[in-house]
């Protein structure tokens, strides 16, 4: 629009200056012609006075035909600039035409798609139907727990909840609120607090009854009154931390319950729901999923302290390496257990060599107290401590081997002499008389079987008091003798006698000359590793046998039993790291229901700390 005001504007000056020009060449004209009468009627002499004015007229034609050509040029520009303005004028009107053009052209089609929408109303969808009729709604707002710092709080108003509904019944409500500000560290205890919201959190707790006999469950729903303060330092506002259970809506004691469930009673989730109901009633209800999401959100943490165990283990003088098999999704997958006087580590693998416990084992410099089987004899830097309890039930189970055979042996000697006198007997009864009794069988032994036999008796006689030799050197350490491993240092043999009295020992029983295969394997296992079996010696409090490891495995090896076939790797790996953390507080006395409350809490747990907190 400003382009048309110009214009006119425009045009009202030039008229101005129009009307100016006339004017004043008007009124010039008027003098001038009343100052030629006023001129004439003095003059006297006509003729004389016309001749004295001819020049002073010439000098006004001269003029007016200068300013004639002036105006004339004037005029010119003016058409010009009108041609200009009548140009423009066009343009708009072509302009405004093709907008009107276009704004009908869209009424148009708006009008047809209208017309189109009532014919077809019948073809759209439910959702399109409803929203002709009651217009469109405001969409559904992102949940306050998909990101913590969420602006917006929950749905919108009136719009119906998902999941579990909030309990009605409160046991008891508290009030949180923050104590210090997690910016700048500043106190905050003297701020006012100001009430912001309240969240139901069903929780376990565990109590004594009335008598102070046992502990109770008790299931509670506690209203938690979240206030804020503001930092007068930094001028923010400061809720109370509540970590991992942000948003929760079941308590630190239910999820380490559930959890604990789930991990030592190997129960499944729907199994351990079932259990809930039949504890608390029919109004408990947690979903599957939701159990799921608990392992998945802890894992980070659990891991963590996983991480600090490995590394705890890693320090030790010595360690216990045993392996099981690891039933995995109808694979044979392999469970180690890595453990010292007080922790116990499990670690689950594919295979079963040396390489599947390297990154375990990276960095430990202590002792490997293991079996005989050879993966282990890889770590070549390791001092090493063979069990000494797996090579004395070797030789036990020689030695019960033999014994069974010399005993089936003097059975059949004896059947057979017993056979032989009753038929000697029935021939020296005299005929016809009856003789008593069931005739013994047995199979008659020629003489060369009986010699057979009997050479045969006699080299398990001379192997089994090799083996009783043998087996009576390795069952001191578990005697009250000087290589027990539970005597002071100072009473023990030491490490360099023993090992030559081991192999004064082995020369001895070389030079009776060996008959049996089995003892000539142990003695060969013996001369391998006779470096490998005293190590225990030089070191306090260091067992000469695995029995520990093997202890531990028994515990998954129960699990085992009970679940059979693992269904993921991942479950596994959770499985195992649960039971590492839960084997080590038993083995130290500690509750590990409280560690598993610190993990979930999202506290840093100091396993150390919490394991020797008198260290
Ligand atoms: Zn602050």
């Amino acid at each position: 629009m400003g382009i048309w005001r110009r214009i006119s504007n425009f045009f009202n000056t030039c008229l101005h200056l129009l009307k100016q020009i006339w004017h004043s060449l008007v009124s010039r004209k008027r003098q001038e012609r009343i100052s030629l009468v006023f001129s004439s009627a003095s003059l006297p002499d006509p003729k004389l006075t016309v001749e004295k004015w001819i020049p002073q007229i010439n000098a006004l034609q001269d003029a007016l035909q200068q300013k004639d050509v002036e105006l004339a040029k004037q005029a010119d520009q003016l058409k010009a600039q009108i041609a200009v303005v009548e140009k423009i004028e066009h343009e708009k009107a072509v302009i405004e035409a093709r907008y009107q053009k276009k704004l009908k052209a869209a009424e148009v089609k708006k009008r047809n798609l209208a017309q189109y929408h009532e014919r077809k109303k019948d073809t759209r969808t439910l959702k399109q139907q409803v929203e002709d009729i009651v217009g469109k709604g405001p969409k559904w707002l992102p949940h306050a727990c998909e990101t913590p710092l969420s602006h917006i709080i929950g749905k919108p108003l009136g719009s119906s909840g998902a999941g579990r509904p909030r309990p009605e019944l409160i046991h008891e409500t508290q009030d949180l609120m923050p104590h210090k500000c997690f910016h700048c560290d500043l106190a905050l205890d003297a701020q006012p607090a100001y009430y912001v919201y309240d969240t139901v959190v069903t929780d376990l707790h565990r109590e004594l009854d009335e008598v102070g006999a046992y502990d109770i469950l008790r299931m509670k729903n506690i209203c938690y009154r979240i206030h804020r303060k503001k930092c007068p330092r930094c001028h923010r506002w400061i809720y109370p931390v509540r970590g991992l259970f942000h948003n929760a809506r079941f308590g630190v004691g239910f999820v380490c319950y559930v959890i604990s469930h789930r991990i030592l009673l190997n129960l499944t989730y729907i199994d351990i729901l079932r259990d809930l109901r039949k504890i608390f009633g029919f109004t408990v209800t947690v979903s599957e999923t939701a159990i799921i999401d608990w392992f998945l959100k802890f894992e980070a943490q659990i891991h963590a302290v996983y991480t600090q165990l490995e590394a705890l283990v890693k320090e030790a003088n010595f360690a216990h390496i045993d392996e099981t098999g690891l039933p995995m999704r109808g694979q044979n997958w392999w469970l180690w257990v890595v453990c010292t006087a007080n922790l116990v580590l499990y670690h689950q693998s594919t295979g079963r060599g040396h390489t599947d416990i390297e990154d375990i084992l990276k960095g430990f410099q202590g002792t490997i107290i293991a079996d005989f089987f050879r993966a282990y004899e890889k770590f070549k830097n390791n001092p090493h401590q063979k069990c000494m309890a797996h090579l004395l039930s070797a030789i036990i189970e020689l030695m019960v081997k033999l014994e069974k055979e010399n005993e089936r042996m003097t059975l059949k000697i004896t059947k057979c002499e017993a056979v032989q006198a009753r038929e000697q007997a029935d021939a020296e009864v005299e005929r016809g008389t009856k003789t008593r009794g069931r005739k013994p069988k047995a199979e008659m032994l020629t003489s060369s079987q009986l010699d057979m036999m009997e050479r045969r008796s006699q080299a398990n006689q001379k192997t089994l008091r090799q083996a009783s030799t043998l087996g009576a050197f390795f069952r001191q350490p578990f005697q009250d003798t000087v290589y027990n491993w539970e005597k002071p240092s100072t009473e023990r043999i030491s490490r360099a006698t023993a090992e030559s009295q081991l192999n004064e020992l082995l020369i001895s029983l070389r030079t009776q000359g060996i008959d049996d295969d089995d003892l000539e394997n142990l003695l060969k296992r013996c001369e391998k590793f006779r470096l490998e079996l005293f190590t225990y010696l030089d070191h306090p409090d260091m067992p000469p046998d695995n029995n520990r490891a093997e202890r531990n495995l028994r515990k998954f090896a129960k699990q085992r039993r009970i679940s059979g076939d693992f269904k993921s790797p991942l479950v596994g790996k959770h499985l195992v790291t649960y039971l590492s953390l839960y084997m080590t507080c038993v083995t130290n006395e500690r509750d590990f229901d409280h560690l598993l409350h610190d993990i979930v809490t999202g506290e840093t747990v100091d396993l150390r700390a919490f394991l020797f907190p008198d260290d």
